[in-house]
């Protein structure tokens, strides 16, 4: 009885998304770019510096938790501005990975709309299915994101 009561989703028809690679959502306005202790491992390796000197040039804080920085035109520090290429793609935070399906940007329809302006890829290209939402949303380590 309680799973037919269980009210579905808002796209429980699935949501369009395909990356059209233009680099907005690592520039623009400050946000949250955070990542567990073995992801900062692994891209201070990446980057063949120590933990200490990768916190030091690419590490702030945001809502209370250690945060990617921006330069002071809003890039993600990790960005090749000129390229608008991330220079750590292969090692990228899973929060980057999961873009744009963040627990805040999926929490309503509104947020999804709002989230599109400043994302050309959302409601574009191919249909995700509400199961790999779903599957995504779960991946999420950071749930309040
Ligand atoms: S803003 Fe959207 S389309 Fe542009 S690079 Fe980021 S995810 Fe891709």
């Amino acid at each position: 009885m309680e799973d037919l009561e269980r009210k579905e989703p808002w796209w429980a028809d699935g949501l369009r998304f395909e990356c059209l690679g233009c680099g907005r959502c690592c520039r623009g306005e400050p946000g949250a770019i955070w990542f567990t202790e073995r992801e900062e491992k692994v891209l201070a390796q990446r980057l063949s510096l120590s933990p200490d000197e990768f916190r030091r040039r690419f590490v702030t804080s945001r809502y209370g938790r250690p945060s990617i920085s921006e330069r002071p035109n809003g890039e993600c520090s990790l960005l090749d501005g000129d390229k608008g290429r991330c220079t750590v793609y292969a090692v990228r935070p899973l929060q980057c990975r999961l873009f744009p399906f963040w627990p805040s940007l999926l929490e309503s329809p509104e947020a999804w709309e709002e989230g599109s302006h400043r994302c050309p890829g959302m409601n574009q290209g191919r249909l995700r299915p509400s199961w790999l939402i779903e599957r995504l949303l779960k991946a999420s380590p950071f749930p309040e994101l």
